[in-house]
């Protein structure tokens, strides 16, 4: 028995919608019709009428915290908390406890996604073990394991050299190097951006250039390896500036950004919240925009979230001592949707496919499609009702949102992965 999801509105690449009916059975798309509802004898009928029918969503930069981490997140939550936000593929970052450099914790990963999660989960490696940036992990070893990738993401790769070692040998058997770009050196003890926040309450600032000076010498290894280069959540006009001129010279370099990176500057901070408080941190005005024009513009390739949960205690110490880091899974789309498409800045197809397409495109993942013989991953969005954002509803452990109370559009009502319905609102 399959599912026949009725009257749902589709986006085709010029932007038009267009009413369809989709048979998913054995786990995947079996059939996708228009004009009259079909006879669906046999199979479940599930009425999207008025909805928007995407293909599953895809976040390639999430926090689980399990292993080791199981107060501010578990798989089982973090997958549910994905699901609620019409994710249907997340790729979990190793800074876990421990962290995942060895093949027992990325099978430990791999198992509990199979047992307790609900969507599916893809685990990077770290570049070093314990992300300490001494000594190169197993590369080998760990992608016959399972990894889609190697990132020491929580930390940049301090050394030239090392960081050169590890795209090397990333570019030898075919795989990426993800990296958090940021200089220990020009960061030391700073919670907030250098800006007009850091300014008023007497606090020390991250400069920009701590995260543009990795971004432009690793572009410069990723041309010396030929390896390719994703560049994590980039939030700096002189990052965004760097990328474009890479991609300028045919350099293998793609990048991602975040909402909040999109949404947010540092003028928007309204007191020493650390609900506020993530790294990258949010930077001026300047940057947001840039990083809007990065994406429009093809320099960014891709929307993640960053989805970083921790305890209400923890982030109770306040901006100088909370841990960094926001949840993301539950608003990105609709933050996406209300800010830049319910405005006409941005086609519904430009932010569908920045969530969807073209991460699987960016990472060579067979998902986010919606055609004839795809994997049933899909979501369904209600574009309509306007609701505020509430993090007691988070399925997610982590409540830690600068967005409480925002009135947004874009809500995802149900999410199937591979044919199954996981989340249903
Ligand atoms: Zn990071």
């Amino acid at each position: 028995m399959g599912i026949w999801i009725l009257n749902a509105a589709v986006v085709t690449a010029d932007n038009t919608q267009t009413t369809k009916h989709i048979l998913v059975e054995g786990g995947i798309i079996e059939k996708i019709a228009e004009g009259a509802a079909p006879d669906t004898a046999g199979h479940t009928a599930i009425d999207a009428q008025g909805k928007l029918l995407t293909p599953g969503l895809i976040d390639m930069h999430v926090h689980l915290r399990e292993p080791g981490f199981e107060h501010k997140e578990t798989i089982a939550t973090g997958t549910r908390s994905a699901a609620r936000g019409g994710f249907t593929t997340i790729a979990c970052m190793p800074n876990t406890r421990p962290v995942i450099d060895t093949v027992e914790t990325v099978k430990y990963v791999l198992d509990k996604a199979e047992t307790e999660g609900i969507v599916r989960v893809l685990p990077y490696g770290c570049i070093t073990k314990n992300e300490l940036g001494r000594e190169l992990t197993d590369f080998d070893a760990l992608k016959a394991a399972g990894v889609i990738g190697y990132t020491d993401d929580g930390v940049g790769v301090q050394s030239a050299q090392m960081m050169k070692d590890a795209m090397a040998k990333a570019a030898s058997i075919g795989m990426p190097i993800i990296a958090h770009c940021e200089d220990n050196t020009l960061v030391e003890g700073a919670a907030v951006s250098e800006g007009e926040f850091a300014r008023k309450n007497g606090l020390k600032g991250i400069p920009n250039e701590s995260e543009a000076i990795h971004v432009g010498r690793d572009i410069l290894l990723a041309e010396a390896t030929g390896v390719h280069y994703h560049v994590c959540h980039v939030s700096t006009e002189q990052s965004v500036r760097l990328i474009r001129h890479a991609k300028q010279f045919g350099i293998k370099v793609t990048a991602e950004v975040c909402p909040h990176h999109l949404i947010l500057s540092d003028e928007d901070i309204p007191g020493m919240d650390a609900n506020w408080k993530m790294n990258p941190p949010l930077r001026t005005p300047r940057d947001v925009q840039a990083c809007i024009e990065g994406l429009l513009d093809g320099t960014i390739d891709i929307v993640v979230t960053d989805h970083a949960p921790h305890s209400e205690e923890e982030k109770a110490r306040g901006m100088a001592l909370a841990p960094f880091g926001i949840v993301g899974f539950e608003t990105a789309f609709p933050l996406l949707y209300t800010k830049f498409v319910a405005t006409g800045q941005w086609t519904l197809q430009f932010l569908v496919d920045k969530m969807t397409k073209l991460p699987a495109e960016v990472f060579g993942l067979p998902w986010g499609k919606l055609e004839v013989g795809a994997a049933a991953d899909l979501t369904l969005i209600d574009l309509e009702t306007e609701k505020a954002v509430d993090p007691a509803e988070f399925a997610s452990k982590g409540r830690n949102t600068p967005f409480t109370g925002w009135k947004l559009k874009g809500w995802p009502a149900l999410t199937i992965m591979e044919g199954k319905v996981v989340w249903s609102e």
